[in-house]
């Protein structure tokens, strides 16, 4: 097992003991998490390590389950194919809330310790995009295929086309073309792209992100969640970070980058999260009353945090045999 108490020490010595303070007074409900903050012992660090946005203990699990057995990109991609298979969640997979035109379509990225990355966008009709994600990033050049040609490729490797629009996202939809009113205002129902980070016992990092984007959303667009740097971005010297909302601001802010970059500069998670909402929020503010935006982070030493615009956004901790759902502090009361 590497030693991480050199590289723990160097970290926590940027930290001013303020900004540890304000951390812990971030992290009240968890007094594990309270001393994962304060300790220089690697051996207190809760990891192996999951952490995902919104409340997905079962994904986490299974995500943990092969973390632990030294398979952390596979923990990625098994524990969020297991919220693209779920019929039940309408906001990434199968069951995802289609655009305006009634299509779903799929965006998803992976980020890997190596700092390898491969997404996917505008993805029709495959129901695992992060596992196209992950075959772009170990079996093409590139980093990013979109459209006929991500199709094409999903096709190619063995990945099989089906409907993915369920008879209740299908009916909600229809309901929906009553009125056919959209508000680029997102709330907490219409969105939970699911963004998951993890760490091993090595203290080595992975990340993926999965979504079908905002319900009803033109045709053709796409969000934060498969570009790297905006939906996610791991940097393994560092930590990773996650985000969920309103992609638009996600993606002019680059806030998964900002908030890796935050914690470079000696924040903790939590604040670096923090400090990610307050840009967006400085420079969009004329409408960010109205939006979501949350982000989840994670360091190289297991310790995490989260943070967001609206009250309401959860994260979910999954460690040994712990499973913690935290209600992230946010900048808007609740
Ligand atoms: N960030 C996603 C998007 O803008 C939406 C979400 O988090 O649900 O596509």
């Amino acid at each position: 097992m590497k030693d991480l108490s050199t590289d723990r020490r160097r970290f926590i010595k940027q930290a001013s003991m303020g900004t540890i303070a304000a951390s812990i007074a971030a992290c009240t409900p968890n007094t594990e998490v309270l001393q994962s903050e304060l300790t220089e012992d690697p051996k207190s660090s809760p990891i192996p390590l999951v952490i995902s946005t919104w409340p997905h203990i079962a994904d986490n699990q299974i995500a943990l389950l092969a973390v632990q057995e030294g398979r952390l990109l596979d923990g990625i991609e098994k524990g969020i194919n297991n919220v693209e298979n779920n019929p039940k969640d309408q906001s990434v997979g199968l069951g995802g809330r289609p655009d305006r035109s009634g299509i779903v379509t799929l965006d998803a990225c992976i980020m890997d310790r190596k700092h390898r990355a491969g997404s996917v966008c505008y993805l029709k009709d495959i129901k695992n995009p992060i596992s196209v994600a992950r075959l772009v990033m170990e079996e093409t050049p590139h980093v990013i295929l979109a459209g006929d040609g991500a199709l094409q490729f999903a096709l190619d490797k063995g990945f099989k086309k089906e409907n993915l629009l369920t008879d209740q996202s299908k009916s909600e939809y229809l309901e929906w073309l009553k009125t056919a009113e959209y508000k680029p205002q997102i709330n907490v129902e219409l969105h939970d792209t699911i963004g998951m980070l993890a760490i091993d016992e090595r203290g080595d990092i992975s990340g993926g992100c999965s979504t079908s984007g905002l319900g009803y959303k033109m045709q053709g667009r796409v969000g934060d969640s498969p570009i790297i740097g905006a939906g996610l971005f791991v940097d393994n010297e560092i930590g990773a970070a996650t985000a969920t909302g309103m992609g638009e601001l996600v993606l002019t802010t680059l806030g998964s980058f900002l908030t890796v970059e935050f914690m470079r500069q000696g924040m903790t998670p939590t604040e670096a999260c923090k400090a990610a909402v307050m840009r967006t929020i400085e420079k969009n503010k004329e409408t960010y009353k109205d939006m979501q935006v949350g982000y989840i982070a994670l360091d190289k030493f297991g310790r995490f945090g989260g943070y967001s615009i609206q009250p309401g956004f959860q994260y979910t901790v999954t460690y040994q045999d712990h499973n913690k759902v935290f209600d992230a502090q946010s900048y808007l009361p609740k």
